[in-house]
């Protein structure tokens, strides 16, 4: 029977010809993306060939994502997996064995040479232990490597070699793109090496409530000072504050920001007891949503470094 159906169905395909292609066409990759910034990277490359789905949306926050129920069938459906690892989704594998998933995973980060985060933030965690223990991982890592161009390139290239693997037919369309967004992140970083190197060592400095920008503030020359950590969960203590006060004062610290998916009380008191205005919100861990200024990756990068060049330019 198997036989004789296959034959038929070769046929109806010989037959139908173009109309077949347009079929196949519409049978899309489906692929998970741990957050939305890498949901924009599998969009980018993927193109009509794929369909992404995002687990922490736009303007959520990955670091203390709880995985729904929702999540583990759309995992069970997927056929790719693209996490950012070192640490940031520290729920992933448990969702992976939840879910029994046993497709492809890929992370990201994979190649990029990461960056250690200033000491003391273990100690925060240990200390308060108000969180879900899976919820971040304990690398001695900082996770947010996408904040700097040059990573995500490789974020880029790990995601088209990862495409190009469970879909071979299309690798020369995954493989083309990717190398089409490249020289739009290349263009980019190149013209705000430009424009930060621009700027007075002694005006490159700003604070940020979670430590989000080590990677940007690294690629750039940026002296970075974030009160409450590496990781959205730990809170800084009332002497980590003063002492940034002090230091802000001293420093004549002129930049002062949120992110998208932090708690924005603690800068509000800095910013009243400083006399600092905080900048508008950057995008950290999250794209915006369709509507805000930073839906995409390319967008997102573009705003940010907009705000803090017009920050430290003060
Ligand atoms: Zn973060």
């Amino acid at each position: 029977f198997f036989m004789r159906y296959s034959s038929l169905l070769m046929s109806a395909v010989l037959a139908s010809g173009l109309n077949c292609t347009a079929v196949l066409a519409q049978d899309k990759i489906p692929v998970i993306a741990s957050f939305s910034i890498l949901g924009d990277l599998v969009h980018q490359i993927g193109g009509e060939h794929v369909s992404v789905t995002t687990l922490v949306a736009a303007n959520g926050d990955a670091h203390v994502y709880q995985p729904t129920p929702q999540d583990t069938i759309r995992l069970t459906k997927s056929k790719l997996f693209v996490v950012n690892g070192l640490g940031f989704e520290g729920w992933m594998e448990r969702l992976v064995s939840a879910s029994h998933y046993k497709g492809k995973v890929i992370t990201a980060s994979t190649g990029i040479q990461p960056l250690a985060f200033a000491g003391e933030e273990d100690e925060h965690h240990e200390e308060k232990g108000n969180h879900d223990e899976d919820a971040h991982q304990h690398t001695g890592l900082d996770p947010h490597a996408w904040h700097s161009i040059p990573n995500t390139i490789r974020y880029v290239h790990n995601i088209a070699d990862g495409l190009s693997q469970i879909d071979p037919a299309h690798k020369g369309d995954y493989q083309s793109n990717a190398a089409n967004y490249v020289q739009q992140l290349e263009q980019l970083d190149k013209s705000l090496l430009q424009e930060f190197s621009a700027l007075p060592a002694e005006k490159r400095k700003m604070i940020t409530s979670h430590d989000a920008f080590g990677y940007l503030s690294h690629r750039y020359q940026i002296t970075t000072i974030a009160p409450q950590g590496v990781s959205t969960e730990s809170e800084a203590s009332a002497s980590d504050v003063a002492k940034i006060i002090k230091q802000i004062r001293k420093e004549q610290i002129k930049a002062l920001f949120v992110e998208n998916i932090s708690d924005p009380r603690l800068m509000q008191q800095i910013s009243k007891e400083t006399g600092i205005q905080p900048g508008k919100p950057l995008f950290s861990d999250a794209l915006s949503d369709e509507k805000g200024p930073a839906s995409t990756y390319l967008d997102m990068m573009r705003y940010n470094t907009e705000q803090i060049l017009a920050a430290l330019k003060q």
